[in-house]
């Protein structure tokens, strides 16, 4: 089966993690997508579970491979792709797929899946918010925050390409409408 396809994407820190994180729960028909990525693995995180985590070289080799359906080098030498594989092994198990990726990155999907996808921008309330929300997160460096909040402008400016828009200011304000959007989307 080909299922439907939803995609999350915001700059770094405006919570698309934590909203993606919420409707697994809510929607048993989804599955997240673990993309593959070349970052280090932070505290917390599991191979096979967060991300699989490969090197560069390996990233670079499966790119040769035609192995991803598209990946961004969304920071120097940080790729992050989606794996075909992961596609198929998802929807062989008869799931929708739900996407945690990059602004660019997202863009492309819903070009792929045309009416199958929905992608949707989660809007931080400000830039100052999103630097807050990444120290508080304690998993970057101020250099990778710093990197992060950089290129929020640029990304922000890309909000209207998509199907719709959630402002993460109040979570459960946007939980709840992140819920109603992909609850009719999966009608
Ligand atoms: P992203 O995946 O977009 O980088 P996260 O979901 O990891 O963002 O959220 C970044 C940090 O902000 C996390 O520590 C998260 O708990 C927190 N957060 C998410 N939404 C809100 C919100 N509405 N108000 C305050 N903090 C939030
Ligand atoms: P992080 O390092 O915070 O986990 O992710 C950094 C950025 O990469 C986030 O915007 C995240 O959504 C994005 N990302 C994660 N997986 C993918 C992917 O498969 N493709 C693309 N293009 N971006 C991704």
């Amino acid at each position: 089966m080909k299922g439907k396809v939803i995609i999350f994407s915001a700059p770094s820190g405006a919570g698309k993690t934590t909203i993606v994180q919420h409707l697994l729960k809510v929607y048993p028909q989804l599955e997240f997508s673990v993309s593959a990525c070349s970052r280090e693995k932070r505290n917390g995180e599991t191979n096979g579970v967060d991300y699989y985590f490969i090197s560069v070289e390996e990233f670079k080799q499966k790119i040769a491979n035609g192995e991803f359906a598209e990946y961004e080098e969304v920071y120097k030498d940080n790729f992050y792709g989606t794996l075909k594989s992961e596609i198929e092994r998802i929807w062989k198990k008869g799931k929708h797929i739900i996407f945690d990726m990059d602004v660019m990155g997202g863009l492309n999907l819903r070009l792929q899946f045309g009416d199958n996808a929905l992608a949707i921008f989660v809007m931080p309330p400000s830039v100052d918010h999103l630097e807050l929300r990444l120290k508080s997160r304690e998993t970057e460096t101020p250099e990778s925050i710093a990197r992060r909040i950089g290129k929020a402008g640029q990304e922000i400016k890309k909000a209207s390409l998509f199907d719709n828009i959630i402002l993460n200011d109040h979570l459960e304000t946007a939980l709840a409408e992140a819920e109603k959007l992909v609850g009719d989307f999966l009608k």
